[in-house]
């Protein structure tokens, strides 16, 4: 990844900081984009205290134009876009169908789908007059398999699919790659709230429905990114990459 640029959304922590790391650690010069000013900030200052060629920027990929200053920020610092992993999301209040609100749709379609939408919308604006390129985007094992109450999120992560292999087969011929990530159940910050919240065994259920027993890290879904947007990877095109365990082949 030596002189490459690489944009990662939702980048203050999980996997989007874990992805943003692997890749800085690689050589790449690395856009942290996050919602959470703060929370980026800190992240990309602690890369920078591991020598890393970081820079942070606040944006929320649910606004179209915040969107296009983030990629505009990203060519004005670093001079060019290698590859992008479009991960930032968040999940859908839990109910059944008859009972989500429009509210909590629209709010999840709109980062989840809408964000991934804009977020490649610009960067193969610039990558076409580049010529190349790569770009993963986050989907989920919600992108494969439906999930009682979680309707919206599995919808947009299933959307997220949709438009990766709709527009890997538009950029392929320029050589630019899109492919799709699912990942599977990962210890984030949010299984360490499940935790904290008196949920051990909700996730105890969650772990042993996994073959492999465990959960993910979020550094093994970073090197499968990086791996996808390699030149190793050259002729992945629009592919649905799941990395989970075992979990959704049962
Ligand atoms: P995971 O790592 O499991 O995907 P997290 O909740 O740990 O989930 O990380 C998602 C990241 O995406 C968080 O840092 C969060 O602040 C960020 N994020 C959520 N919504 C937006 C948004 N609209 N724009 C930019 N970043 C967002």
């Amino acid at each position: 990844m030596e002189n490459k640029v690489v944009l990662v959304t939702g980048a203050a922590q999980g996997i989007g900081f874990a992805t943003a790391r692997a890749f800085a650690k690689a050589g790449a010069a690395v856009v942290l984009a996050d919602w959470d000013k703060e929370l980026v900030d800190k992240a990309a200052e602690l890369l920078k205290t591991e020598g890393c060629k970081v820079l942070a920027l606040a944006c929320d990929v649910s606004d179209d134009a915040q969107v296009k200053t983030m990629v505009d920020k990203t060519v004005e610092t670093f001079g060019k876009l290698d590859a992008a992993f479009n991960n930032a999301g968040v999940q859908n209040v839990l109910a059944d169908a008859a009972d989500q609100t429009m509210e909590d749709f629209n709010r999840v379609i709109g980062v989840n789908l809408r964000g991934v939408w804009s977020c490649m919308k610009y960067e193969l604006q610039q990558m076409r007059k580049q010529g190349y390129g790569a770009i993963v985007n986050c989907s989920s094992i919600g992108g494969i398999l439906g999930g009682p109450q979680r309707g919206t999120y599995h919808g947009a992560k299933h959307g997220v699919i949709g438009l990766t292999k709709s527009a890997a087969l538009e950029y392929a011929p320029l050589g630019i790659r899109i492919n799709s990530i699912c990942p599977g159940i990962i210890h984030t910050p949010m299984v360490d709230k499940m935790m904290a919240g008196g949920q051990q065994d909700i996730l105890d259920a969650m772990i042993e429905a996994v073959p492999a027993k465990r959960l993910g890290k979020p550094e093994e879904i970073a090197d499968a990114v990086l791996w996808l947007c390699s030149d190793m990877a050259s002729l992945v095109v629009g592919h649905t990459l799941v990395v989970d365990g075992g979990y959704s082949i049962q």
